[in-house]
């Protein structure tokens, strides 16, 4: 039986990113990446050379995100590129999203998301980082920043495992990002989260009992991806030697298995997205065609409502 109202207080048989914000600030916000020119101790020596095996951050930014352009310059294209195609949206997030997005000393950081917050229309900061690039000084910033606007962090937590963290070279460990989740969540600042699911040497058990590790962080937002190769990355090489180490997920066993995976999910947790999409051309390994991560979402609901589940249905708290 469908009880009549879930936890999340919509119909939607998920906490929706798109509900919440609905709720959240009574109108469309559309989100604006930024690439502020950041860079990422885990290619420059700092954690580790090299990089993520499976990171090429190169070949997705929109083609109004530069960090030639200046913050505003790029806020303002962005606002525009969007007014085209979203009418309605008069409202705006800055997304921070390209590398490591604290990965910089204080001064430099409260002039780049000072510079954002002047922008007409910007409501928030969506800021994406690694467990190794906060501290508490940065913390009290952010802080400072959320008594008055929506600023939340995302880290890249993308397994719970160290030796699946160790494998494809994040350089911190899992410790590390529940530490930094914690410590975020201390200082009153939203946190986010996105996880990778395919990665090599986990199997799909390993993947499930993630989704009870990750219930017990104190988290706001989540997101997941399916892991796709994208050419040109070491984990391009390490697929095309090792390809049985890689549990590729069909569409159709991606759905059942998101929706094992959310049944246990805290219901607390807002999803942002349950899929991610890396243009055909881009990628080394299977991927799902030309396939939209909303008509996924559209598959995902329908299959939640055919087998009459939701987030949360086999989520205990500890
Ligand atoms: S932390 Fe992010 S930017 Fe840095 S190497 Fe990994 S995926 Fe790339």
């Amino acid at each position: 039986m469908v009880p009549h109202q879930f936890p999340w207080e919509h119909d939607r048989r998920y906490n929706s990113y798109a509900e919440f914000f609905r709720k959240q600030f009574g109108r469309r916000i559309q989100k604006i990446s930024v690439d502020a020119g950041f860079t990422c101790p885990n290619r420059d020596g700092t954690a580790s050379m090299g990089g993520c095996t499976y990171c090429n951050n190169d070949a997705f930014n929109p083609s109004y995100c530069s960090p030639a352009k200046t913050i505003l310059q790029q806020l303002s294209e962005g606002a525009e590129f969007h007014r085209v195609r979203y009418r309605r949206a008069t409202n705006y997030l800055a997304y921070f999203q390209a590398y490591s997005n604290t990965y910089a000393p204080l001064a430099k950081l409260k002039q780049m998301y000072d510079e954002a917050l002047s922008f007409p229309g910007v409501s928030g900061l969506v800021i994406g980082t690694r467990p190794d690039c906060i501290d508490n000084e940065k913390l009290e910033y952010f802080a400072k920043l959320a008594e008055t606007h929506y600023i939340i962090l995302e880290y890249g937590i993308e397994s719970c495992y160290n030796r699946t963290l160790g494998r494809i070279n994040r350089g911190h460990t899992f410790g590390q990002a529940q530490e930094a989740i914690r410590l975020t969540a201390l200082h009153g600042i939203k946190t986010g989260a996105h996880i990778i699911f395919g990665l090599p040497g986990e199997s799909e058990s390993d993947m499930l009992a993630e989704a009870e590790i990750l219930s017990q962080l104190p988290l706001n937002n989540i997101k997941f991806h399916q892991l796709q190769i994208v050419k040109d990355t070491a984990m391009a090489a390490e697929y095309a030697s090792n390809p049985e180490d890689f549990l590729h997920f069909s569409l159709g066993d991606y759905i059942d298995f998101i929706i094992r995976f959310v049944e246990k999910l805290n219901p607390d947790f807002v999803i942002e997205r349950f899929s991610g999409e890396v243009p055909p051309r881009f990628l080394a390994g299977p991927g799902w065609g030309l396939l939209r991560t909303d008509q996924v979402n559209v598959m995902i609901e329908k299959e939640l409502e055919k087998r009459d589940t939701w987030q949360g249905k086999f989520y205990y708290s500890l």
